[in-house]
């Protein structure tokens, strides 16, 4: 299954457990700041989604919306 993820920049809170959580490695920390001074996650585009949903499961803050082909 291949998807891909959406995350809204603005409600991370920079707690990494999506990063932590994703099997296949494609959410990554990143150095940008966003309005809150946190530095949200971001994808990393050479290790594919397969939209399994774990990360937005367990996203405290409701950040990452999953989409699956
Ligand atoms: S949906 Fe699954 S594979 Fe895709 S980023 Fe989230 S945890 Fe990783
Ligand atoms: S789990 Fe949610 S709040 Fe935590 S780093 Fe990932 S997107 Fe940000």
């Amino acid at each position: 299954m291949k998807g891909s993820i959406k995350i809204d920049k603005e409600l991370c809170k920079e707690c990494h457990l999506c990063i932590n959580v994703c099997p296949q490695g494609h959410i990554i920390p990143t150095k940008e700041y966003n309005a809150q001074g946190y530095h949200p996650v971001g994808t990393n585009n050479e290790k594919e989604c397969t939209g399994c949903a774990l990360c937005a499961t367990i996203c405290p803050d409701i950040a990452i919306e999953v989409y699956r082909e």
